[in-house]
């Protein structure tokens, strides 16, 4: 099952990175721009989850969430706010008006991405999978463990998450770049060596006294979890 996560946004590269990251996280997504519009759009289908920015043509997102709260079928959509920096009172009244949650512009990409799966978790639990396996590797995102033929790995918070990260998507290979927007955050600055280096870590934690490596490494282009892996083994 795909959660479906629609966006209502008028910043256009904003909605883009939060596109980008939530299909690469397996979601189907779907933008609007406006208030009103997606109002009207949400008379005719229900999402799973609404990020809904603040200020926005149309109506705005706190007029939009409270109308949402008064109708039967979107009484309980999860939604969470963008709002932006220093609207300590606004957020509490956002908040008061229905919101599940909020985030602060600018926020760092992983972290949204991990609120959203929460509210997911508690509110959608069936859509949300929790354990990803692959080939003998076992790696559960709720208790942050890792088994690998059901045997316990010991994995620091970066290598976890880059092992999550290159999981969700077998085969698929991600620039060193794109690793480092998906796993550290676009706004840290962080060089790209970095996950070279990170990688090394997680592949001697992974492949200890072992033969098969799940991680390939792709000249000239990057990392990717070894589909290879998923099937062979
Ligand atoms: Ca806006």
């Amino acid at each position: 099952m795909t959660p479906r996560v629609m966006i209502v946004e008028d910043e256009e590269a904003l909605s883009l990175l939060l596109r980008y990251n939530l299909e690469a996280e397996g979601y189907s997504v779907e933008v609007v721009p406006r208030g009103d519009d997606a109002e009207t759009r949400l008379r005719e289908t229900v999402p799973d989850l609404l990020l809904l920015d603040w200020m926005l043509p149309g109506i705005s997102g706190i007029e939009l969430c409270r109308r949402l709260r008064a109708r039967d079928v979107t009484r309980t959509l999860p939604v969470i706010m963008l709002t932006a920096r220093g609207e300590e009172q606004e957020r509490i009244r956002g908040l008061a008006t229905g919101a599940d949650d909020y985030v602060v512009k600018p926020f760092s990409v992983p972290e949204l991405m991990a609120r959203v799966r929460a509210i997911l978790r508690r509110s959608r639990p069936e859509v949300i999978a929790s354990l990803l396996r692959a080939g003998d590797i076992e790696l559960d995102r709720e208790t942050h463990r890792v088994r690998r033929s059901g045997r316990e790995l010991r994995l620091g918070p970066t290598e976890f998450r880059l092992l999550e990260f290159l999981m969700k998507s077998p085969g698929r290979v991600f620039s060193r770049e794109q690793l480092l927007d998906g796993v550290w955050g676009r706004d840290v600055y962080v060089d790209e060596r970095t996950v070279d280096v990170h990688i090394g870590r997680l592949r001697k934690a992974v492949n200890r006294g072992r033969t098969k490596d799940p991680i390939r490494t792709v000249r000239g282009a990057g990392y990717a979890f070894d589909d290879q892996f998923v099937t062979v083994n």
